[in-house]
């Protein structure tokens, strides 16, 4: 893909060199740097796909602002860089169609800019919606949300949102108002918490400040966060965002909590968690599918020989072998320390034993260069099948297969019988 570019526009050239040199570091974007309103054009002339542009309104060639106007034009995203933010000029910045301004008199407000790159570049993945009777401020926080780089809905009442949510279940947050009639603010998020929790989906609610029990109800019944009107684009625009970055941090942390450290493979209890919910939808459908426990051989022979560093480099190749011959929606647990449990889902019995032999076959043939040596190791693997008796059961099962595995010889798939 084609690396995605942000034109810079300030005159002042140590200024511009030094935002050019912190995107590039701190974002995955490059640059294009011009230092008056003609040259913007010609950058622009150049590269149509701009993801956005920071601009300065005071230019040798553009004293008022006109570069803005001009990027605007050309459907550019723009984020304002002003040395004053008076009340005026606030107004003014804000009165056309900009993302934000930011006040390059101090480096903290410049460090600003890339957190902010990120942010966005971010938003675009994220389905948002507004609920809102009134059109004139539906629109209005439509384009807000818009100039966030969101994916915008804008719904007109609760009915039209649950609409849009049964076709979008991956939206991320709902900012509603409470007065609507029919289903109000209250419902709506009360029908959202019945099917979504507050990490998978965040709720804002929108209240006029006549009613101060309104915003507590909200938060009582499940919303994230709530918001008085009026209010300003500065509020609504950090509390979306705030609510969406507590989101991704929930993933994150609850991503590392079901995952393997060392070989980015499923932890134990995640795998239990996951595979107890999936055998019983195979119970209701009769899926077939098959758990395999597997293990290296001799793997201590491979860290007395080469040293732990180089047994965790060829723990980490099993995982990234074993990942490469199954499905994405397989799964590969880490169990301990050399010893995995592979679950195949949607598999008959043939198939998932060719798959294993396969596998072991290629572990064999794999050689890990580290520090010069060449190390090889082998493994041994106990399948099991569809068994009414559950999880654990099962992984007795391939256990035992596993231990025939290994007295027989190693290098070898067994079928527990
Ligand atoms: P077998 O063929 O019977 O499985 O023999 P083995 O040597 O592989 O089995 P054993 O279970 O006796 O030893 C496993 C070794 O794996 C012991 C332990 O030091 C090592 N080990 C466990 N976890 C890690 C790890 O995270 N990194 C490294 N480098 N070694 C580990
Ligand atoms: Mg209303
Ligand atoms: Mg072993
Ligand atoms: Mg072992």
């Amino acid at each position: 893909m084609e690396i995605e570019k942000i034109l810079v526009v300030e005159d002042n050239k140590a200024l511009s060199k030094l935002i050019g040199k912190k995107i590039n570091q701190n974002t995955e974007f490059e640059v294009d740097i011009a230092h008056s309103l003609k040259e913007a054009q010609a950058c622009v002339a150049k590269n149509k796909n701009y993801f956005l542009a920071l601009l300065d309104l005071n230019l040798p060639d553009a004293p008022d602002g006109e570069v803005v106007d001009y990027a605007l034009s050309k459907k550019i995203p723009s984020i304002v860089l002003t040395a004053n933010v008076d009340e005026k000029t606030r107004k003014k910045i804000l009165a056309k169609d900009v993302i934000d301004y930011v006040f390059k008199g101090n480096m903290d407000d410049v460090n600003y800019i890339f957190t902010l790159i990120n942010r966005l570049s971010k938003n675009r993945k994220y389905k948002v919606m507004i609920v809102e009777d009134s059109m004139t401020m539906r629109n209005e926080v439509k384009r807000m949300l818009r100039a966030q780089m969101y994916q915008v809905f804008a719904a007109a009442h609760g009915e039209e949102a649950l609409v849009f949510l049964e076709a979008n279940p991956d939206m991320k947050l709902v900012l509603t108002d409470y007065y609507m009639p029919v289903i109000d603010g209250f419902e709506l998020t009360k029908q959202i918490r019945e099917k979504y929790s507050k990490v998978e989906m965040s709720v804002i609610g929108i209240t006029a400040g006549t009613d101060e029990m309104i915003s507590s109800k909200f938060l009582k019944i499940g919303a994230n966060d709530f918001i008085n009107k009026p209010f300003t684009k500065e509020e609504l625009v950090c509390r979306v965002n705030n609510s969406i970055e507590s989101l991704e941090y929930i993933e994150t942390i609850s991503d590392m909590a079901n995952t393997d450290f060392l070989t980015g493979a499923r932890n134990r209890r995640s795998f239990f968690k996951e595979i107890e919910e999936y055998m019983q939808i195979c119970q209701q459908n009769g899926e077939q599918f098959a758990v395999a426990m597997l293990d290296i051989d001799h793997f201590k022979k491979v860290n007395d020989a080469y040293g732990h560093d180089a047994g965790d480099i060829a723990i980490k190749e099993l995982v990234r072998i074993v990942k490469e011959n199954i499905k994405g929606s397989d799964i590969v647990a880490r169990f301990g320390g050399e010893e995995f449990c592979i679950l195949l889902k949607d598999i008959d019995k043939n198939s998932a034993v060719e798959l294993f032999v396969r596998l072991r076959l290629k572990i064999a043939n794999n050689v890990i260069v580290f520090n010069k040596k060449e190390i090889k190791y082998t493994v041994s693997t106990g399948i099991t099948f569809n068994c009414d008796e559950g999880i654990e059961e099962m992984i007795n099962q391939a256990d035992m297969a596993l231990y025939n595995a290994k007295n027989s010889g190693r290098n070898r798939v067994e079928i527990s019988q």
